[in-house]
């Protein structure tokens, strides 16, 4: 494919000069510092290939300084024993400061992961703001139980009062992943500081930008000193450091199954509570009576928004026999009208992956699904100047033994086939190892429901895909993780339930 980008560069005065100094430092006990051992990664804007910044590489000796620092502030009790309504005013305001900020960020986060400008600053960096606010309101309304027991053998005379209280479970480590680096990263640590928890943040090695800017709101904000480091470097050694530390009490994860399975394993040794939300492989099933006007666009945004780097992206569609050749129709004429170009160019509808290796992936899970016999109905190129871009791709005639139809592809490609019955809809959509999330299309209010119970995913859509709000839990069934995201079932991530029992 040839692409040719249009020249661009940051509107924003802040985004100009927070790049203007290219070594960035970590956030350690609210002081800005270099790796111990010097070690630093560059990191480059996805679509040219340019160098955007240099980060600390961090290594074990950096970890242990963080984890430390979390420690001492949970233990200290300067942010877990704050008032609640101090912790809130603390996170809203960081919920405002993303928000005062938003052009700045959502440049950043176009430069350093590709995604389209407008998604950055009208979806993700406002989403991460909503995640504060929405936690923030939550600091005050942790409530307990008092619970009726009925313990037969108390001493005469007495009464037994029993209660629960919901305490911070500790340091909370949170690995995040490169795709929607900011937003994914509030998901964690909105839910994590608002219970009590101190936290160490490792963002992905490819887009940890953003991520140090919030740093530096979470500071302006007035959050004390430990309640938040930041640790930057790879996975195998940062983020594993931190799932294996004995003072790390709680791991939050986001990112492949495959890292999560290394997780769980380095995660044993003091048996830390763990919340995984992992890759997914998710069905959309249309069905005849589809309204197609939703539908289309719908079914085509879910694939390829985000250059299809979301983990709920819809992957597989399932299109009911009679209406299969009007929404293939579709969804190619809205693919083959997406621009594809840098995301800071505002005619760009799709950016580049994150990373050559990304797209190279992406490409072979392509070439994989021809050879094993789909039809190309439009795409199937990798080209641009750093070869970062595939073209959005849709197979046709798949089934589900296909590798790109079973393996999660983290790229703007989207597998289909036709059914006739429901039921073998249904049975096509629960054929997987996934189980994150899931749409159906249909005007039929009794087919929508009975497949939004019967699908096995933790979220269902119905004429809609990848709709969020900090109040609806996230999740996945299967292989796709362990707990939920957003939500107060957020917060139950990160308390422990203790019961007291008082005999008075
Ligand atoms: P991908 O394979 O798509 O790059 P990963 O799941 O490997 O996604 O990455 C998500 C996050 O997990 C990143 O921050 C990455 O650095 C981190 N990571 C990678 N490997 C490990 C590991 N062995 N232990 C802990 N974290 C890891």
């Amino acid at each position: 494919m040839q692409l040719t980008l249009n020249p661009v560069k940051p509107n924003v005065e802040a985004t100009r000069k927070f790049l203007s100094s290219k070594d960035k430092k970590m956030l350690l006990n609210n002081e800005w510092v270099d790796a111990q051992k010097g070690g630093v990664i560059e990191t480059h804007d996805p679509a040219s290939g340019s160098l955007l910044a240099i980060i600390p590489q961090g290594t074990q000796a950096d970890v242990d300084a963080a984890v430390a620092s979390a420690k001492t502030t949970f233990e200290q009790g300067t942010w877990r024993n704050m008032l609640p309504a101090e912790r809130a005013k603390i996170l809203w305001r960081i919920g405002e400061l993303i928000d005062a900020n938003i052009d700045e960020l959502a440049e950043l986060e176009t430069l350093d992961q590709g995604k389209p400008l407008g998604v950055a600053r009208w979806a993700e960096i406002p989403g991460a703001a909503e995640q504060f606010r929405y936690f923030a309101g939550m600091c005050s309304k942790l409530e307990s139980k008092v619970i009726p027991s009925s313990i037969g053998y108390q001493p005469p005379g007495k009464r037994v009062h029993s209660y629960t209280l919901s305490e911070p479970v500790g340091v909370v480590a949170a690995i995040t992943p490169w795709n929607s680096p900011l937003i994914l990263t509030a998901m964690k640590l909105a839910p994590a500081l608002c219970v009590g928890c101190s936290v160490v943040l490792k963002p992905a090695e490819d887009t940890s930008l953003t991520a140090l800017r919030l740093g530096e709101l979470c500071i302006e904000a007035g959050l004390p000193a430990g309640a938040l480091n930041i640790v930057t470097g790879y996975g195998q050694v940062v983020g594993q450091a931190l799932a294996e530390h004995n003072d790390v009490a709680k791991i939050s994860f986001t990112g492949s199954t495959q890292t999560g399975r290394k997780i769980l394993d380095a995660a044993k040794g003091n048996l830390k509570r763990v919340t995984l939300e992992l890759g997914g492989k998710s069905p959309m099933i249309v069905l005849d009576d589809a309204d197609l006007e939703l539908a289309i666009p719908g079914v085509a945004n879910a694939a390829f928004f985000n250059g299809g780097q979301v983990c709920v992206a819809g992957t597989r569609l399932y299109v009911q026999e009679g209406i299969a050749d009007k929404l293939y129709a579709g969804i190619a004429e809205y693919a083959k009208g997406l621009t594809l170009g840098h995301g800071l160019d505002p005619a760009t509808q799709m950016g580049p992956l994150v990373n050559p290796l990304q797209a190279a992936k992406v490409y072979d899970y392509i070439q994989s699904g021809l050879a094993d016999g789909a039809k190309l109905l439009t795409g199937g190129g990798l080209g641009g100047p750093h070869s970062t871009f595939v073209e959005p791709t849709i197979l046709t005639q798949c089934h589900n033994n296909m590798k790109v139809v079973r393996e999660e592809v983290f790229g703007p490609v989207l597998s289909s086939m036709t059914f006739k019955t429901s039921d073998e809809a249904l049975a096509l959509a629960n054929d997987t190892d996934y189980g994150l999330a899931a749409s159906v299309w249909t005007q039929s209010l009794s087919h929508a429901h009975r497949f939004a119970s019967d699908i096995e995913a933790g979220t269902v859509w119905i004429n809609s895909h990848l709709m969020f709000d900090p109040s609806l839990p996230i999740g996945g069934y299967k292989q796709s993780g362990w707990g939920r995201e957003s939500g107060m079932d957020a917060v139950l991530n990160y308390v422990e339930t203790k019961t007291v029992c008082a005999v008075l």
